[in-house]
């Protein structure tokens, strides 16, 4: 079964211009996929639709197998959950703590079980000194750990990832990335993220490239970075490692690319 399956998925804001177009793809469940595109080309319309914010004029958005519609939407929103790149749109609560109990509420945590995992998720993003802080008085990254912290406290099967580390810096970034890989782990849990990060789509299993409304190509990472010309029309980049481990491969020192930094390092070192 796929988590999510997209058919002929169109959606315009304003009735005119349409921002999707007959859309339609699979994301398999136990995945950790990203989506790219160049800005405006629709990924944050997509992860909207997907969450059932925005209504698609057209086409069916399919969630574990159940079709989304009106009846089922809060039933679905159980399991799927989103972290928006803005996170000032998605607090609730009037401290950190007050924020993260609010999903485990929504899902009927008992009270007893709470405390622990609300401290166990800040300690996970680094906010565990902030649990009585108010979230609007925190900086973009903080705010985007908090929301992070959300998630990670209820572990909805699928997870939508809207370039929510975009505030972090590279080692905030980097340990995030960390704990989305351990959400994913034993396969039962979707991960959805929207990025920029080329080397976070390069230890993704699967991408989805969309330009102007449309799936431009789909497949796994090296599928998808042997399109390199393709890529820099859109205004995308292959990942470091793969650049300098290309390079390499020109020069006769490795056989193939690779995408990882590490698997570079340990090629040079045999
Ligand atoms: P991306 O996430 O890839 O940057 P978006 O999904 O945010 O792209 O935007 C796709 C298109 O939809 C853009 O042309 C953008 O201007 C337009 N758009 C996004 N949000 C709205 C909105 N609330 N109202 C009208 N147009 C919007």
């Amino acid at each position: 079964m796929d988590a999510i399956e997209v058919n002929n998925l169109t959606f315009s804001y304003d009735s005119e211009t349409d921002v999707l177009k007959d859309i339609s793809l699979r994301i398999p469940k136990g995945s950790y996929t990203t989506i790219i595109g160049h800005n405006g080309s629709g990924k944050s319309t997509i992860a909207k639709v997907l969450i059932g914010l925005l209504e698609p004029q057209a086409g069916t958005v399919k969630i574990l197998g159940r079709e989304l519609n009106e009846e089922n939407l809060y039933d679905l929103r159980s399991h799927i959950g989103i972290v928006f790149q803005n996170p000032d749109n998605q607090f609730i609560g009037s401290t950190v703590a007050d924020d993260i109990a609010f999903g485990l509420e929504n899902r009927q945590v008992p009270q007893e079980d709470m405390q622990a995992i609300i401290e166990e998720s800040a300690a996970k993003v680094g906010m565990n000194d902030y649990l009585n802080a108010e979230p609007t008085n925190l900086s973009g990254g903080q705010k985007q750990r908090v929301a992070i912290a959300g998630i990670l406290a209820v572990k909805p099967d699928v997870i939508v990832f809207d370039e929510s580390t975009s505030m972090l810096d590279p080692q905030g970034k980097a340990s995030i990335n960390k704990q989305i890989r351990e959400l994913n782990k034993n396969k039962d849990r979707t991960i959805i993220s929207i990025t920029h990060d080329m080397d976070e789509v390069a230890q993704s299993e699967y991408v989805i490239v969309l330009e102007n409304g449309q799936v431009m190509m789909e497949g796994t990472p090296q599928e998808i970075f042997a399109h390199q010309d393709e890529l820099e029309k859109m205004g995308l980049a292959l990942p470091f490692a793969l650049k300098i481990s290309n390079r390499l491969k020109d020069m006769g020192v490795l056989d193939h690319g690779l995408l990882s930094l590490d698997e570079v390092v340990n090629s040079l070192c045999q």
